[in-house]
């Protein structure tokens, strides 16, 4: 096999390559079937307890209990903006939002097509830098929920706690810290997230909902856009994102061998810790573009001290098999995705690069 590179990408993102080995062989047969993964019925019994065990794990590994369920479902974290205030924000009411991001700016525009949205919070005055102080925010008693955005992944921050609501019901776009660390899951009524920044491939989105919530719901809206159709069905309403399912499941697998988010979340701290330590330690040539207080373990975001320095990086990077470290064009830059299964190995590796090429052009 061709040398894996280290994969710094955004999403789709790394996955363990024990996965990735175990992918390949159910991509060629599948439980001695005779047929492959992307073959069998999705009624079938095999592929019932693919799914079953993929959501069952999850919820393990999540600390949740028999008031949440998950569902997988197809469109993207990009489709949950809609369907969120679709399913709980009626035309009258009116949600609060807090906006620290491309990401939640984009859910709060599907918002506004169904409801009234308040941005309560929003770090849009320095070009999403931050998170804004939760003490600084007034939540409304009357609204339908809150919605956060916990990891700001083209910027480079996330949230470290969480909003106490009450009792109004908390949702929060999880795509790309998704079972990154150790939280009180119990806290969010719903949570969403694409499966590709860490969790599996492309196609599949997770949408875990708290009993009180999904009762809520609205009951005139699309069959295939409510989420009591899926919870219901257990995902099996019509043709689930088969393969990408198996995917995640084999990734829940992997992550309890692992020892479960504690042992995740501390293997992402050490990560994270290497990588702004020497971004720290070289401040006249690399600066990170967030408020410490507010940095991601998940997308270190910094610049170089010119573009073409940064191009030229982000090149030599590539020929030392370190790919994907160009920021998203809104904030330029570099960005490097540590997600759960990049080795501690490809940090090293990179900060190794990062003091070599600061000596030779700084
Ligand atoms: C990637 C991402 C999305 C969009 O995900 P799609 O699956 O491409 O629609 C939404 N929110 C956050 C925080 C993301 O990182």
């Amino acid at each position: 096999m061709a040398k894996r590179v280290f994969n710094f990408n955004p999403g789709p993102a790394t996955l363990p390559f024990e996965v990735v080995e175990e992918a390949s062989r159910g991509a060629l047969e599948f439980n001695n079937l005779g047929m492959s993964i992307m073959e069998i019925s999705h009624r079938s019994k095999d592929f019932e307890k693919v799914i079953q065990e993929a959501a069952a794990d999850m919820k393990e590994l999540l600390g949740l209990d028999e008031h949440f369920k998950v569902a997988f479902v197809g469109g993207g974290a990009s489709l949950q903006f809609a369907m969120v205030p679709m399913n709980y924000l009626r035309e009258d009411a009116f949600a609060d939002y807090i906006d620290t991001g491309e990401w939640a700016t984009k859910a709060i525009k599907e918002a506004k097509l169904f409801g009234k949205v308040n941005v309560v919070g929003s770090s849009a005055d320095k070009k999403f830098s931050y998170i804004p102080d939760l003490k600084g925010i007034t939540f409304n008693p009357g609204a339908a929920y809150v919605h956060v955005t916990s990891n700001n992944t083209i910027e480079g921050t996330e949230f470290h706690e969480f909003p106490k609501t009450g009792g109004v019901p908390l949702i929060v776009d999880m795509s790309s810290d998704f079972m990154a660390r150790e939280l009180d899951h119990k806290q969010f009524a719903l949570i969403y997230a694409g499966a590709q920044k860490n969790v599996g491939p492309a196609g599949v989105t997770i949408v875990i909902v708290r009993d009180d919530l999904l009762a809520r719901g609205k009951d005139k809206i699309p069959t295939m856009l409510n989420y009591k159709t899926h919870i219901e069905k257990e995902s099996l309403y019509n043709t689930p994102p088969a393969f990408a399912v198996y995917v995640v499941g084999l990734v829940m697998k992997w992550m309890k061998k692992a020892g479960g988010l504690k042992a995740i979340e501390k293997v992402n701290r050490e990560k994270a810790k290497i990588l702004y330590d020497a971004i720290d330690g070289m401040s006249a040539f690399y600066k990170g573009t967030v408020e410490p207080g507010s940095r991601s373990l998940m997308n270190v975001t910094f610049r170089l001290p010119s573009e073409p320095l940064e191009e030229a990086f982000v090149k030599e990077a590539k020929a030392q098999n370190l790919v994907g470290l160009k920021g998203h064009r809104s904030v330029g830059g570099c960005r490097a995705s540590i997600y759960n299964a990049l080795p501690v190995d490809g940090v090293k590796a990179l900060v190794e690069l990062m003091k070599d090429f600061a000596k030779r052009n700084g």
